[in-house]
C-alpha cells in the first residue's frame, strides 16, 4: 500500500508537480529517508498501468478530463506581453499535466547542454534586451549528475567526441534507436553539404532496462503515454521507486495555490485544492517546500503566495520571478519524397543534424544555434485535418492526394536557442 499522511502531520518536504523535476526530487529525497508528499494537479492518468495506455487518436484529441494527459489552456489559462507596457492576451499552450508530467507524453529527445552554455554572459558579453546571465553551476560540477540521470532513467544514444556534442565520462547505457527513413535521408544530405549528423539521444529504451521493456516503434509515441514503459518518464523511471520506499505519497487532482510562511523566513506549507472533491481546500503541513510546477507553474505558484512579509511573491528578493521566460521554441520544413518512408512507425525522430548548435554571433552575426532533426511523423486524422500539400481539402482529388503524400512526407523540425526576456 502507498504511503499516506494526514496533512496535519508536518512532512520534511512537500513538492509541488511530479514532471521532470519532481520525479528526481521525490525519488532522491524519500530514498534518504525523508518523508515526502507530491502534490500534483493533473489526474494518475494511466500511471501504473501503461498497458492500457490510450492509442486511439480521437479519443486522444478529446479525452475524458480523468484521461487528460496535457493541460486545458480554457482551465490553466496563460497570458502573454513582449514587455511590461503592453497589455497580456491569452495564448493557447498546453504542458503536461498528468502524474509524471510533461515526461509522460513527450518526444523523449534527451540532449546534454553543452560547456560553454553554461557561461554564455561571460564568453559572449551581454546581448542588448536580453537579462543573459552564467548559471550558478559549472559545466564541471553538473557532469557527473546528467550521467547519474542517464543512467537512472534510461537513456538511448552514442557518445561521439566532437565539439558539437558535450563530452560525456560515461557513455549512454543504451544503444540509439533504430534509423528511420528520416534518418537515412538526412545523412545523405548532410554528407553532402558537409554537416555532422549523430543518432538521436533519447529517454526511451531501446532494449530491456531496469525491469521495462523495450520500445516496440508502435508509432504513436510524442502525445500518447507509451503503453511498455519503454519511455523513461518520471511516472516510470522515478516515482515508482519514489513510492516503493514506504516514504513518499504522490497526491493526484491536488492544485497548490499558495504557500504559507510563519511570519518569518520559514515555510509552514502548502494550501491546495482537491480538484476531484468540488475544489476542497486542504493545508499540508511541511518543513520545506519544493516547486517544481514547471517554468510557468512555479513562478505563477510563487507570485500567488505573496503576503504582507513578501508582498512580491516568496523567493523574490531580486524582483526577477516571472521575467526572462526562456520559452522552447523551433521552425520547420516539411517535404514529399517520391519514396514511401514508413515514418509512421517508431519514436518520433532518430537522427539530427548538430553543427549548428555552437553559439557562432561573430560568424553568423546573430545569437545562438538550433539543432535541426528529421522526422515524418503525423498521426492518420492529423495528417488528413492538415491536409495533403496543394491539394483540394475534400473530395476525390483530396483522397487520391492524400493516398499519394502521406507516407512520404518528411519534416525537418529545428529547436532553436532562446535568449531570456
Ligand atoms: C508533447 C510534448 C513533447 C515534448 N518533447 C520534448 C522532448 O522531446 N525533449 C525535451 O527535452 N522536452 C520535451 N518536452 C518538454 C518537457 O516535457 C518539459 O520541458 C519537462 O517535462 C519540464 O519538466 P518540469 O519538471 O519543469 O515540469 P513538468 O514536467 O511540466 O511538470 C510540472 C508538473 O507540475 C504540475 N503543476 C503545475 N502547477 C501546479 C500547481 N499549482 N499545483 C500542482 N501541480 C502543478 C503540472 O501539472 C505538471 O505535472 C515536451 C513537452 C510536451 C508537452
Ligand atoms: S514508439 Fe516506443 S517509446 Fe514511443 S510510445 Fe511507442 S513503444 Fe513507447
Amino acid at each position: 500500500m502507498p504511503k499516506k499522511f494526514d496533512p496535519n502531520t508536518e512532512v520534511d518536504f512537500v513538492i509541488v508537480g511530479s514532471g521532470a523535476g519532481g520525479g528526481v526530487m521525490a525519488k532522491k529525497l524519500s530514498q534518504a529517508g525523508f518523508s515526502v508528499v507530491v502534490l500534483e494537479q493533473g489526474p494518475w492518468a494511466s500511471y501504473g498501468k501503461e498497458e492500457s495506455a490510450n492509442k486511439d487518436e480521437l479519443l486522444n484529441r478529446f479525452p475524458s478530463p480523468e484521461e487528460r494527459l496535457l493541460s486545458d489552456p480554457n482551465r490553466q489559462v496563460a497570458t502573454f506581453r513582449r514587455t511590461a507596457a503592453e497589455k497580456a492576451v491569452r495564448f493557447a499552450n498546453s504542458y503536461g499535466c498528468v502524474v509524471g508530467g510533461g515526461t509522460v507524453t513527450y518526444g523523449a529527445s534527451n540532449w546534454r547542454h553543452l560547456p560553454w552554455e553554461f557561461d554564455e554572459l561571460s564568453r559572449f558579453g551581454g546581448i542588448p534586451g536580453a537579462n543573459l546571465a552564467d548559471w550558478p553551476v559549472t559545466w564541471a560540477e553538473i557532469e557527473p549528475y546528467y550521467t547519474q540521470a542517464e543512467w537512472e532513467l534510461g537513456v538511448s544514444g552514442q557518445r561521439i567526441d566532437t565539439p558539437y556534442m558535450a563530452p560525456m565520462s560515461k557513455p549512454y547505457p543504451l544503444p540509439p534507436q533504430p534509423q528511420k527513413a528520416s534518418g537515412a535521408l538526412l545523412r545523405e544530405g548532410a554528407k553532402k553539404l558537409g554537416w555532422f549528423v549523430a543518432p538521436n539521444a533519447a529517454a526511451i529504451i531501446t532494449q530491456p532496462y531496469m525491469g521495462r521493456a523495450a520500445c516496440n516503434n508502435c508509432g504513436f509515441c510524442s502525445g500518447y503515454t507509451c503503453q511498455v514503459k519503454a519511455r523513461s518518464s518520471s511516472a516510470v523511471a522515478l516515482l515508482p521507486f519514489a513510492e516503493a520506499t514506504g516514504n513518499c505519497e504522490i497526491r493526484a487532482n491536488s492544485y497548490a495555490h499558495t504557500i504559507k510562511t510563519d511570519g518569518g523566513s520559514k515555510v509552514t506549507g502548502v494550501v491546495y485544492f482537491e480538484t476531484n472533491n468540488n475544489n476542497r481546500e486542504v493545508f499540508q503541513k511541511a518543513k520545506v517546500v519544493i516547486s517544481s510546477a514547471n517554468a510557468m507553474g512555479t513562478p505563477r505558484l510563487l507570485l500567488l503566495s505573496a503576503n504582507a512579509q513578501y508582498p512580491n511573491g516568496l523567493a523574490n528578493g531580486s524582483g526577477q520571478l516571472g521575467k526572462n521566460l526562456m520559452s522552447g521554441n523551433g521552425g520547420g520544413a516539411t517535404g514529399l519524397f517520391e519514396q514511401p518512408l514508413n515514418e509512421y512507425k517508431g519514436c518520433v525522430t532518430g537522427a539530427a543534424v548538430l553543427s549548428f548548435v555552437p553559439n557562432d554571433v561573430k560568424n553568423r552575426g546573430f545569437y545562438g544555434g538550433a539543432r535541426m532533426t528529421a522526422r515524418g511523423q503525423q498521426s492518420p486524422i492529423e495528417y488528413g485535418l492538415g491536409g495533403p500539400h496543394g491539394a483540394p481539402t475534400w473530395g476525390a482529388d483530396y483522397k487520391k492526394a492524400l493516398a499519394a503524400q502521406t507516407n512520404r512526407k518528411l519534416n525537418m523540425t529545428n529547436f532553436i536557442s532562446t535568449i531570456p526576456v
